[in-house]
Order: C-alpha cells, then sequence, then structure tokens
C-alpha cells in the first residue's frame, strides 16, 4: 500500500494524542510558523493551491505534523506517502490522479524516490499534468493526463541527496530547527496535561532537558516518566522522578542516548579523539552511515561535542569534558 506509514513510525508516533492541529497550538519555529500562516493566507484569499513546500531537518522535529497543520488550516484534504514506498511511477500516478483540487500531498523521504518516479513529479509539480506511457516497445504512446491543482509537501533529513531539479521546484524550503528546552518543557506540560497527568513545572524542565532538542524524543520520555510515576511514583511527575526514570533508561543529563554515547566513547577511546573517517566510525558501530548522520551527528554537532573536519570527525572538548575523561595534547597525538 503505497500508503502505508514509513517504517521508522513507531506506535507511539501513530497515537495522534499529542499532534498539534493548528499553527496556534504548535510550539516553536517561530520563524517557519510566521511564514506558513502567511503563505496559508495568502492560497486561502487567493482560491489556489498553496506553493509546494519542502520541509528538511532532522527527523521528530515536526515535519510531518505541520505539513497536516498545513492541510487542515487550508481547509483541504491531505494524502500521505513516503518516498521508499512509492516504487513504481503508476504508483505516484495513481496517487496523484487521485487528488482533489488543492490537497495537500505529503511525501516523506522525499530524498529515497526512485528516479522513475521523480521524472514523473516534475510535470506534475510544474505544470499539473501527468504523462504517462501507454503499452510497450513500438506501440507505446504517451498520453496527457491533466491533473487538479495541488500542493506537495516533501520532507527530508538530507537536503544535500536531493536532486537539483526537485529541489528547484519547491517554492518555500523551510528549515526546522533543534527546539530550545523553553519551547520543548512547553510541549512536555502540555503533552502531561492531554495525558490527564499532574506534572511540576521542575519535572517538565528535566524531561525537556533531555529530549535532544526534539519534540519526539519528548514525546517519548514523558510516556516511559509517566510509567514510573504510575509504578513507582504517587502518579505525579516531579524533577526527582523524571530524573530517576531518565537515568534508568540510559538517558544521561545532557539527554545523550546509549547510542550517543557509543558514539563519542569510540572517538575517544579507539581513536583518541580523532579524527576518524564516517564509514570507519559507522563500520566500528555496526551502524548504518545513513543513521549516523540523519540521527546522531546533527545533535551531537549541534551541541558541540563533535567537529566535522575535511579529515573527518573529531571530538570536541565538551565532548572530553562530558565523557569525564582527559583530552590528550595535541603533541602526544
Ligand atoms: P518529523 O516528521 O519531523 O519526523 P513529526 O511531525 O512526526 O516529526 O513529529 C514527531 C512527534 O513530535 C509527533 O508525535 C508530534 O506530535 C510531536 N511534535 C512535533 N513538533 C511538535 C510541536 N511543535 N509541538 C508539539 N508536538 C510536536
Amino acid at each position: 500500500d503505497p500508503l502505508q506509514m514509513t517504517p521508522e513510525e513507531t506506535p507511539e508516533d501513530r497515537d495522534r494524542a499529542l499532534r498539534p492541529r493548528q499553527l496556534e497550538a504548535f510550539i516553536g519555529q517561530a520563524e517557519a510558523r510566521a511564514n506558513l500562516a502567511v503563505f496559508i493566507q495568502s492560497a486561502r484569499q487567493r482560491a489556489e493551491a498553496m506553493d509546494h513546500t519542502l520541509f528538511h531537518g532532522p527527523p521528530g522535529l515536526g515535519k510531518t505534523t505541520l505539513a497536516q497543520i498545513v492541510a487542515n488550516e487550508l481547509g483541504v484534504g491531505f494524502r500521505m506517502t513516503s518516498g521508499p514506498v512509492l516504487a513504481k511511477a503508476g504508483d505516484l500516478a495513481a496517487i496523484l490522479t487521485n487528488l482533489e483540487a488543492r490537497d495537500v500531498l505529503f511525501i516523506d523521504e522525499i530524498h529515497r524516490l526512485n528516479p522513475a518516479v521523480e521524472e514523473v513529479l516534475y510535470p506534475a509539480m510544474e505544470d499539473f499534468e501527468l504523462d504517462l506511457v501507454i503499452g510497450e516497445g513500438p506501440a507505446a504512446r504517451t498520453v496527457r493526463i491533466e491533473l487538479q491543482p495541488f500542493t506537495l509537501i516533501g520532507a527530508t533529513t538530507r537536503l544535500g541527496l536531493l536532486t537539483t531539479p526537485l529541489r528547484d521546484r519547491f517554492g518555500i524550503p523551510v528549515r526546522l530547527q533543534f527546539y530550545t528546552v523553553e519551547e520543548l518543557t512547553l510541549i512536555v506540560s502540555r503533552g502531561a496535561r492531554l495525558l490527564g497527568v499532574p506534572c511540576d513545572p521542575d519535572g517538565a524542565v528535566e524531561i525537556a532537558r533531555r529530549a535532544r532538542g526534539t519534540p519526539r524524543i519528548a514525546g517519548r520520555l514523558l510516556r516511559r516518566v509517566v510509567d514510573f510515576a504510575l509504578v513507582e511514583g504517587d502518579g505525579r511527575i516531579t524533577r526527582a522522578l523524571a530524573d530517576g526514570a531518565l537515568t534508568r533508561l540510559g538517558v544521561d543529563n545532557l539527554g545523550l542516548d546509549t547510542a550517543d554515547r557509543r558514539y563519542l566513547l569510540l572517538l575517544a577511546e579507539a581513536y583518541g579523539g580523532g579524527p576518524v573517517g564516517i564509514d570507519t566510525i559507522a563500520a566500528a558501530l555496526s551502524e548504518s552511515r545513513d543513521a549516523l548522520e540523519e540521527v546522531i551527528e546533527p545533535f551531537l554537532l549541534q551541541q558541540g561535542m563533535i567537529q566535522r573536519t575535511p579529515r573527518g570527525r573529531m571530538l570536541a572538548r565538551a565532548a572530553w569534558d562530558h565523557l569525564g575523561l582527559i583530552a590528550p595534547r595535541p603533541a602526544d597525538q
């Protein structure tokens, strides 16, 4: 089914309870939100499809949520699929021909589109037309199908992997940023309220501080802390309870998890802080290079724990301090 969820989506994400439905209720990303509000209103006033929009940034920052909100605010239908799921040109054609005027089509992981499918997308985005090849060999012919005007919203964790022609066809590129602790605190408090769990302000801050700048992680940590609060506490989320629960879950006081620490420790202990090539790190950790570049490294870079240099990744001072290790002096390296 080309409309199924992406494989990375967990059952918790599918629980819609915490997903904001209006732009007003969406916390953070102030600049993106303000701009989107203008484009949405303008499209409504013109009674036209909004321009094609590309959301890019690390996973869990709200790309899917924002796409749903845009459709909701435009008052149009929302269809969702993802790059790897669209195996054949016909899969995309079937979806495009079913869209109603001004609908939003959301394609997650759009950098993973098969080139044959991407070809179909170009005229669809530009002229709302579809060129379909019917038949094979000398009898093959092309038929042109007119589509309803629609808004494509693409999401990608890897802007650099998008082809230039595809990238150029998005009128509205939006980069999502990691959230501040203050923003995540609001998200956690709102989540606790929606789950009906009492949460001290300090408890919300503790979860927010350790959520890797990411609302999806904040939501997950919140649910786990709620479990501990119910089973081992009196049902209330306090700072001490959140701290104890998160520590037991392997989330340290900066919000780094086991995978982050394995990465940092490898660089520190096996390579004296680097530089180390990304493929070497991937092989040593048995992780895919993509997972390192999309999930683990963006936050470590943002936190100043690692640096990217032409010769590879290097551990920064903050990481040595955080690991409680002594950085080798440059002369020793
Ligand atoms: P992405 O598509 O970027 O991977 P999602 O849109 O699926 O991220 O968001 C991941 C989770 O985080 C969802 O459960 C969503 O409800 C929550 N979330 C994301 N952004 C926000 C926000 N600004 N406020 C509240 N919850 C958010």
